[in-house]
């Protein structure tokens, strides 16, 4: 099991990134998977996606739901 902080990045421009951002608020994962890794906001420490595999999700831009901090996910 190993964590990793995501980087934290301005808001990318409309249509450039695929993003994922949740309208509930609070602290929890968007994602859940039986890896072994956690993906952390860079910001709060938050886990946005726990037990996931490293490399299982790239390029992809998370929004914290406890900070709104945008998260990029690079994967490898
Ligand atoms: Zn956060």
């Amino acid at each position: 099991m190993s964590d990793y902080s995501m980087e934290i990045i301005p808001k990318p421009e409309e249509g450039t990134a695929a993003v994922l951002k949740f309208n509930k608020k609070g602290k929890f994962a968007i994602i859940k998977g039986n890896g072994s890794d956690n993906y952390l906001c860079g910001a709060c420490g938050n886990i946005i996606c726990q037990n996931v595999n490293r490399g299982q999700i790239i390029n992809l831009v998370f929004v914290c739901p406890n900070c709104d901090s945008y998260n990029f996910l690079k994967g490898t």
